[in-house]
């Protein structure tokens, strides 16, 4: 039975990757990958391997979600290796799902192999213990933008503000005042630390540490790729504290 495979590159280091999903990159006919993968990684693959980008950039969108499926059921079909190659891990807001769903439905076997998230690893990045015995026993990882399209927005930041030891807020780069609103508003102190990371495992990676209230005066510019991270954790990080935005 032909197959996909649907693998996580992780956060944007070459090495942050699993040996598996280093041979099968090696040994993949058909290479599909993301915006947000280490891009080193596709050196990796095969001389004569094809290479086929569909990242999507916020608001822009190389290939639709419903191009990319059909264009992995037709590579799989055509009997090649086919790689699917996601930022981070797969199914953490990656179309890693929807793609093994659909080749499944379609009969094609699907295996995925998970990856190291930007969720976990910008945190740690910058030595943020999001999970810590005594601080945070518990973490919320949530999107911070939702396709309007759907009338209604799932992530009630209101509710959330108190019910979770940390908060990972992915895809929040535009939205990151509105929620910081929302979090005091739903009972959070303004004194609250935040710790964006941007480009973590990239090139130029840094962190910025400020305070909800700082952050719902709208002022700070975030750029993406960023991880936001709220609560008591991020002031435990030896690098908090700093007046400037740390550059690694
Ligand atoms: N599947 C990916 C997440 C895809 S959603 C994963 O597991 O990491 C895309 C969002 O992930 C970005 O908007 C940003 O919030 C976050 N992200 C991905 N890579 C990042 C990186 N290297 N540094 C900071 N944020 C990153």
């Amino acid at each position: 039975m032909p197959r996909v495979y649907v693998v996580g590159a992780g956060p944007g280091d070459p090495e942050l990757v699993t040996v598996r999903a280093l041979r099968l990159i090696e040994s993949a006919d058909v290479l599909v990958y993301d915006r947000l993968i280490p891009m080193e990684l596709l050196k990796r693959a095969k001389p004569n391997a094809e290479l086929i980008y569909v990242g999507k950039e916020p608001g822009r969108h190389v290939m639709e979600q419903g191009e990319i499926n059909n264009l992995l059921l037709r590579k799989a079909l055509e009997g090649k290796l086919v790689v699917r190659l996601h930022g981070g891990d797969p199914f953490v807001f990656g179309r890693g799902f929807e793609e093994c769903s659909f080749l499944i439905s379609n009969g094609v076997e699907c295996e995925v192999v998970p990856g190291v998230t930007s969720a976990i690893a910008a945190p740690e990045q910058f030595l943020i213990p999001i999970l810590l015995r005594g601080v945070s026993s518990s973490l919320a990882i949530v999107t911070g933008r939702e396709d309007p399209g759907k009338g209604f927005r799932e992530v009630d930041f209101r509710r959330l503000a108190t019910s979770v030891g940390t908060i990972v807020i992915l895809m929040g780069a535009s939205e990151a005042c509105r929620i910081a609103l929302e979090l005091i508003q739903g009972g959070l102190s303004e004194a609250t630390p935040v710790a964006i990371v941007t480009r973590a495992y990239m090139e130029n990676s840094r962190v910025l540490f400020t305070t909800l209230g700082e952050l719902a005066k709208c002022q700070v510019t975030i750029e993406n790729p960023s991880v936001i991270i709220v609560g008591r954790s991020v002031s435990l990080s030896p690098l908090y504290n700093t007046s400037n935005p740390i550059r690694h």
